[in-house]
């Protein structure tokens, strides 16, 4: 099929796309007519709007060792940290009092009862507190799914677990031996018969990463029947396995960039209705990065809640953006950001995923 039919029949109906056309629209070479032709999709499937998710990161304790994060277990030179329930509860408020509708509650992996009940009150308190129009999202790993179920119980809706990457080898060779790639996708299924909206999203510009895998990453949302993406670019953080020693600037810096802006068009384009994210990834590699999601297609941005002393902690790669910025300033400028782009915030709305409310 010629170029310009590829961009026109992704565009016509969603989830019609082969793997060699999906290949082909991620290394479109005009990027300008890839970005537009998703920005309209996007506009007309969600219109000019712009949902926000405050983003708590409330712990960066993990049982886990993923080769590329910075706060994996083996990393001895992260000063840990766990905020307190009365701690999240107010960053929960804080989102409510900005207008945000929801929040996203993010850290490390921690199993165990404990745990699993601290999550769970949180939660709990949060819905007591902000009601039913208030979204809670959930985004700590991997748990049981009788886990899922209590937290679901308590009244979280939304759940983001990324599969950081749909092809199984390559995702050992990013983990140690005993993380496994089939309990990931099982997860994902256990979101699903939880009755959870389930997110999950994929790194791009991981080492050994080729366009083809890229491809099927986006088979993989679509055959996973997925409701909301939140995926990025890669970056190296120094004290890793696969970070030490690898720097990304300049033209790789930008060129990493492109690919995460690719991905999000090219997303767009397959899946039409499905939320995607704008990741702070793409803010650490360029000062616009969250905006030229949007423009690619994304159509949620998840301004930072946390208390401002607990950020520079929560590093899971170099250049993490407005660590020192305390949150009614990242509101203004979040706001500012959106509407230089011709797009509205969505403000105090849940910002539910349409693919979800369609089934
Ligand atoms: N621990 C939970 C989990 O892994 O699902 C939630 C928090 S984890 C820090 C959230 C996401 O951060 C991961 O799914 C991964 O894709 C992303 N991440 C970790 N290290 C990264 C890096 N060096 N560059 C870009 N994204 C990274
Ligand atoms: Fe832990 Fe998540 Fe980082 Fe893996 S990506 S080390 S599970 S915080």
């Amino acid at each position: 099929m010629s170029g310009a039919t590829i961009l026109e029949k992704a565009a016509a109906a969603p989830r019609t796309l082969t793997r060699g056309e999906l290949a082909a629209l991620i290394d479109w070479p005009d990027l300008d007519a890839l970005f537009k032709a998703a920005y309209a999709v996007k506009l007309r499937e969600i219109g000019p709007r712009v949902s926000l998710r405050g983003l708590v990161e409330f712990g960066n304790v993990c049982e886990k060792d993923c080769l590329y994060c910075g706060i994996r277990k083996s990393n001895a030179n992260v000063r840990r940290y766990r905020m307190t329930a009365d701690e999240i509860v107010a960053a929960a408020k804080r989102a409510k009092d900005a207008g945000y509708g929801s929040v996203v509650l993010q850290s490390g992996e921690l199993t165990g009862e404990a745990n699993v009940a601290f999550a769970e009150e949180v939660v709990r308190r949060i819905h007591a507190e902000a009601g039913n129009e208030f979204g809670i999202t959930l985004s700590l790993g991997e748990q049981t799914e009788e886990t899922y179920r209590r937290w679901k119980e308590a009244g979280a809706h939304r759940y983001l677990l990324r599969i950081e990457t749909s092809n199984p080898d390559l995702y050992a060779k990013l983990h140690p031996a005993s993380h496994s790639w089939k309990a990931r996708r099982d997860s994902l299924r256990a979101l699903r018969r939880c009755g959870y909206q389930v997110g999950t999203g994929i790194m791009s510009g991981l080492p050994g990463q080729t366009t083809d895998d890229l491809a099927a990453d986006i088979e993989f949302f679509a055959a996973e029947d997925i409701d909301m993406i939140g995926m990025g670019p890669y970056i190296p953080h120094p004290d890793t396995p696969l970070g030490a020693g690898v720097s990304l600037t300049g033209d790789a810096a930008k060129k990493r960039l492109e690919l995460g802006l690719r991905m999000i068009a090219a997303t767009r384009l397959h899946l039409h209705d499905v939320n995607i994210a704008a990741a702070t990834a793409l803010q650490a590699l360029a000062e616009d990065g969250r905006e030229r999601g949007l423009l690619a297609g994304a159509n949620v941005v998840m301004p930072n809640v946390t208390d401002t002393r607990y950020r520079a902690d929560y590093q899971l790669y170099t250049g993490k953006p407005c660590i020192g910025e305390a949150s009614d300033l990242c509101r203004g400028c979040m706001a500012r950001r959106i509407k230089s782009i011709g797009e509205e915030p969505l403000w105090n709305a849940r910002g539910d995923s349409p693919h979800w409310r369609k089934r």
